[in-house]
């Protein structure tokens, strides 16, 4: 089946100052884009022509599983923002990451830690196991914890692509503007889910 890109739940500009119309253009029009394009040219011959994206991550390899989980992983981090994020989590959820990490003030330093000392292109993962422990893991490249086993709940994209346009060379600037347009209520939603 041929894979779409999926609509955003925003408009390109609403993300701003944080993230630019500009960036967006690039990041989910151009980039996202080119994802979807090539999976749909590796679909025809590779075996996973009637699969959906996390049987692809799960079990594909190479440009299929590039590709999937590319699609896959952005999807997941543009559908986390929000123009009118509250900018920390509240009720359950909160108490969640308190007992796991002391404080959310410790558990974005240590997140914030994970995204910034990835070394060259790749994502930070904030992740629950089957027992609902959080725990943040990165990922090099097109990596997906779902291959693990384990149920994502919220993405930082540290390709150069996701803040160049925006933030240049300087990854932390994007570190910091990064937290002011997560919806935490989705990010709740992720973990009730399960
Ligand atoms: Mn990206």
């Amino acid at each position: 089946m041929a894979f779409k890109l999926p609509e955003l739940p925003y408009s390109l500009s609403a993300l701003e100052p944080h993230i630019s119309k500009n960036t967006l253009e690039f990041h989910y029009g151009k980039h996202h884009q080119a994802y979807v394009n090539n999976l749909n040219n590796l679909l025809p011959g590779s075996g996973f022509e009637n699969a959906g994206l996390e049987d692809i991550i799960r079990e594909a390899n190479g440009g299929v599983f590039n590709n999937g989980a590319q699609i896959w992983n952005h999807t997941f981090y543009f559908t986390t923002f929000s123009p009118d994020a509250k900018g920390k989590p509240e009720g359950s959820f909160a108490g969640l990451i308190e007992k796991e990490f002391g404080s959310f003030d410790d558990f974005k330093a240590q997140f914030t830690t994970a995204a910034a000392t990835l070394f060259g292109s790749g994502w930070a993962w904030l992740v629950r196991d089957n027992n609902g422990a959080l725990s943040i893991v990165k990922e090099s490249n097109a990596g997906n914890p779902l291959r693990d086993g384990l149920t994502p709940l919220l993405t930082c994209d540290v390709w150069e692509h996701a803040y160049y346009l925006d933030y240049q060379n300087r990854r932390p600037d994007y570190l910091k503007a990064y937290w002011d347009v997560i919806d935490w209520n989705i990010v709740a939603g992720r973990f009730d889910k399960v």
